[in-house]
């Protein structure tokens, strides 16, 4: 049978009997955490509980460093010849491909997300991610300098012997490969850190890891709570580098652990609060509205990049409001493991209460509902519909905090001055969407946009060979995909000759 044929009685019959993986996985094999300490994971679908995972703490994280430089030391991986990494991960792709569908299954009993993205977006996309940075390691040249006949120095970049990847809820598999491709591709060994809410995904590629050939103690995965785990992490001496996606607040966290202890390399990609700017001269309003909306409402708006502020010239707002509702219809919400739904349950009672609670706010701060969708056939989890408010102004709460929730707000604006000016006042600069048919304006436009990617005429975060990171409060410290995301987890080392 094609996935495409999977339907939602066949999904649910597979997620009563796919194998739910719940214990830490250090050094090559899984295990309890050392004290016995567990914590529940919940389908916040159905809010059942699914799975008892192991909780782990500052010793387990002692663990895993140990068997993380244990593994580096020896050389296994470290010292391997890039060739050899390079075919260990693609067949670490493979082996996703092979299990696409136990790992959407996993990924969307955890999450609540729509077992079609699951399918056709998460999973694909991160066996993808892992085998392109498999492709780039042995192709990557390292440099000489410009340093005459007398003297030659040569900058060579030389793998952190143990890195961390602390990793959200939102895109549990995702965020995982745009991390672990390229650490494990540089020769670093690697403690992942999975949200508490999402841990097994990132457990069942850790065999999958082991099955293709990555040697024992070079992937390590501790679930945990952030407090435990994470902070440890955090703290831990022995840990060179962190790779971190969440939000602000935790990421200053981070900032914070490494100051007090190593000065740990740290990279943050943190929230958003991302414009979709339609300028007077947008063209297609349908083909502009069906962009706004998957931007809006994608993953149910739980994504850095949400397009949550629809910033539009005046003359065309009430036109492309209607195209904007229009399409919002087809947007149906319901059980994840339908494959007709496009948006599945929120990822919890705490983020289903905080995004009610920010509807709430619009209304009472003045804007006006123009749309709040329905909600379809399900068992009684956190499912919040796509909701739309028009007449917002900038200062208002819904136009300036990340809400990580189907919310739109739209905000009207006179000029191209106007619209840059709104969509920049935000202390976030992730993504910002830009619609002109002029390139001359569009251009123009793009470049004053605070942001780490601008896309223009699309919603889109580019692909896999673009970098991906925030300017301002959204990130710190280097970037995720491209060429670049090798640099996270490398020191760059200068090797001087004399030859005077
Ligand atoms: P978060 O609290 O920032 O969590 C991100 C990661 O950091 C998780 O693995 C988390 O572990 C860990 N963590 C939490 N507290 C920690 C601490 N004190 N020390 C060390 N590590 C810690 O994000 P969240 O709870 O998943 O969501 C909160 C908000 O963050 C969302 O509402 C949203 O606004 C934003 N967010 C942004 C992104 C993004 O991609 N930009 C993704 C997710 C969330 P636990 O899971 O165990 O808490
Ligand atoms: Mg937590």
């Amino acid at each position: 049978m094609s996935d495409a044929e999977l339907t939602q009685a066949d999904i649910a019959a597979l997620a009563g009997t796919v194998e739910r993986p719940m214990q830490a996985f250090i050094g090559g094999k899984y295990v309890d955490s050392i004290t016995g300490e567990t914590f529940e994971s919940v389908n916040p679908a159905d809010r059942s509980v699914i799975a008892t995972i192991a909780s782990c703490g500052a010793i387990d994280v002692d663990a895993a460093v140990s068997a993380s430089r244990a593994a580096f030391d020896s050389g296994v991986w470290s010292q391997s010849h890039p060739s050899v990494r390079k075919v260990v991960l693609k067949r670490l792709a493979e082996l996703m491909d092979r299990d696409r569908v136990e790992l959407a299954v996993l990924e969307s009993l955890e999450s609540g997300k729509p077992i079609r993205d699951c399918l056709n977006i998460d999973v694909p996309e991160t066996a993808r991610c892992i085998e392109w940075f498999a492709e780039g390691i042995d192709k990557i040249y390292d440099q000489s300098s410009p340093s005459g006949g007398q003297a030659l120095g040569i900058i060579v970049r030389e793998p952190i012997p143990v890195v961390a990847v602390v990793l959200p809820w939102n895109f549990p598999l995702m965020m995982l490969g745009w991390k672990i491709g390229p650490a494990l591709a540089v020769g670093s060994s690697v403690i992942v850190k999975p949200a508490e809410l999402t841990s097994m995904t990132a457990l069942k590629v850790a065999a999958l890891a082991t099955e293709a050939g990555v040697p024992d103690g070079v992937f390590n995965v501790v679930p945990g709570l952030g407090e435990n785990a994470g902070q440890a992490i955090g703290l831990h001496h022995g840990i060179g580098a962190v790779s971190f996606t969440g939000s602000t607040e935790v990421g200053r966290m981070f900032l914070r652990y490494s100051a007090d202890t190593n000065l740990k390399r740290t990279v943050l990609e943190c929230g958003g609060k991302n414009p979709c700017v339609v300028l007077s001269d947008a063209g297609d309003l349908a083909a502009v509205a069906a962009h706004a909306v998957n931007a809006a409402f994608w993953n149910m708006g739980q994504n850095c990049t949400a397009n949550s502020r629809l910033i539009v010239s005046r003359s065309m707002k009430d036109e492309l409001l209607e195209h904007v509702i229009a399409e919002t219809r087809t947007w149906t919400t319901g059980h994840p493991f339908d494959p007709e739904n496009l948006l599945g349950s929120m990822i919890s009672d705490e983020q289903y209460d905080k995004v009610r609670g920010y509807v709430r706010t619009g209304l009472d701060g003045g804007a006006t509902l123009a749309y709040e969708g329905a909600i379809g056939p399900n068992d009684g989890g956190y499912f919040i519909a796509p909701t739309i408010f028009d007449n917002v102004t900038p200062d208002m709460i819904i136009a300036q905090e990340e809400i990580f929730g189907p919310v739109m707000a739209v905000i009207a604006v006179d000029d191209d001055e106007h619209a840059i000016r709104v969509a920049n006042d935000t202390s976030y600069g992730l993504q910002a969407s830009l619609f002109t048919r002029d390139v001359a304006r569009a251009h123009t436009v793009a470049r004053r946009l605070q942001a780490g990617t601008v896309s223009v005429n699309s919603y889109s975060e580019g692909d896999i060979t673009t970098p991906f990171g925030g300017f301002k409060q959204s990130g710190f410290g280097g970037r995720d995909k491209s060429i670049y995301a090798y640099d996270q987890y490398v020191e760059k080392k200068t090797v001087w000759f004399d030859l005077s």
